[in-house]
């Protein structure tokens, strides 16, 4: 459907020097290919769909699409923009449209549909999306999943070939991730053309047919999510799906802000969508600095989350200590026994610089 030969994209500083965003993009995509693009911020993610169509032109290179140069001089816009979606982080609706409104503007205008014709496709498309009941409603009167959802459903009443995503979730509550995720599981099951830009690791590596890691202002590595999750040819690849999401916390004594901790803690559950483990660390928490490191301060807590193994870990880290917190005197065995069945497995470790026990969770 879609070839892309030595994409480039330069931009000229200020003071004159060239900044080489996209420096040599190739790439095929095939009808009903759902890709995931991933990797690092700035590597050009967003510049590469804004060029792909041509929001945002490219500097050098050629983009074939159902066999024609979009490139080429003369080539028209409008059909362009009717065969390729784009859904923006933002929503980018219509705020003095309603709903409907916001669904069926393009189709009158573009596909030049009758009113009626266009209502009763973007019902449609809004019931698809879960959003028919809000039809009459205003943008202002929706939230952010809700409003991504309209988003999606406008860009499907132009009955286009392939649809461009640009981090569909990143602004949104993490409680509605989920919603929008879904609606794209779904387009992808009915053999929708996508090409998303993410940081879900979980959704790329689920519903994707293949994944282009983006490093650098190039496809560093391109495989199916398989290859890329599991068996990276390249260590920048690697590095980038295994990488650990962390928080850490310093407790310098009885009075540390307990409640800041317990806020962030939660906050970044909620970022990593394991919201459900949240009480099970609080609990740990409370017990390790009221009844196990009680006269052990200052300690390090730290929370980890691995998104590739989606493994959560509570540590508990002290320095210059060569036993385990656990073991230690005083420290009542029936409490260590409730801290253990809360968790998958207790690690207790000598790290170089002290001791850490790992709550797996
Ligand atoms: P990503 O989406 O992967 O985070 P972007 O494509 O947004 O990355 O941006 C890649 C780089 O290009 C960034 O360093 C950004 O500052 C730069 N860039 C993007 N747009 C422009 C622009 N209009 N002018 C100059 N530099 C830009
Ligand atoms: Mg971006």
């Amino acid at each position: 459907m879609i070839t892309i030969k030595h994409l480039s994209k330069r931009y000229i500083n200020p003071d004159g020097t060239v900044f080489e965003v996209l420096k040599d993009v190739n790439c095929e995509i095939g009808s009903g290919e759902v890709i995931s693009i991933i990797g690092p911020s700035g590597t050009g993610k967003s510049t590469f769909l804004r060029a792909i169509n041509l929001l945002d032109p490219p500097t050098g290179g050629e983009i074939l699409f159902d066999g024609e140069n979009i490139l080429a001089k003369g080539y028209p816009l409008n059909r362009l923009r009717q065969k390729m979606g784009m859904v923006f982080q933002s929503f980018n609706l219509f705020e003095h449209l309603s709903i409907l409104d916001n669904v069926t503007f393009a189709p009158m205008k573009l596909r030049h549909l009758s009113r009626q014709e266009a209502e009763e496709e973007s019902m449609a498309m809004l019931r698809k999306v879960g959003m028919a009941e809000k039809a009459n409603a205003m943008p202002s009167d929706l939230s952010g999943g809700q409003k991504q959802r309209v988003a999606i459903a406008r860009c499907l009443a132009m009955h286009p070939e392939v649809i461009l995503f640009d981090e569909p979730t990143s602004a949104l509550d993490p409680t509605m991730v989920g919603e929008v995720l879904s609606v794209l599981r779904q387009l992808a099951a009915e053999g929708m053309t996508m090409l998303i830009v993410t940081h879900e690791m979980k959704f790329a590596r689920d519903v994707s047919t293949r994944i282009f890691f983006m490093n650098e202002g190039i496809i560093y590595e391109d495989g199916t999510p398989q290859q890329i999750f599991e068996n990276p040819v390249h260590s920048a690849t690697k590095a980038f799906v295994q990488r650990i999401r962390k928080a850490v916390f310093e407790v310098d004594g009885p009075d540390y802000d307990m409640l800041s901790v317990r806020s962030q803690m939660d906050a970044f559950c909620n970022k990593y969508h394991i919201a459900s483990k949240n009480e099970t660390i609080s609990s740990i928490v409370d017990l390790v600095t009221t009844k196990v490191m009680s006269t052990a301060y200052p300690f390090t807590l730290r929370l980890t989350y691995s998104e590739l193994s989606d493994i959560t870990a509570l540590d508990v880290m002290k320095e210059n200590i060569e036993t385990s917190p656990l073991q230690t005197d005083g420290v009542d065995r029936q409490v260590v026994e409730t801290l253990r069945s809360m968790c998958k497995e207790v690690v207790e470790e000598s790290t170089t610089r002290g001791f850490r026990v790992k709550f797996v969770l």
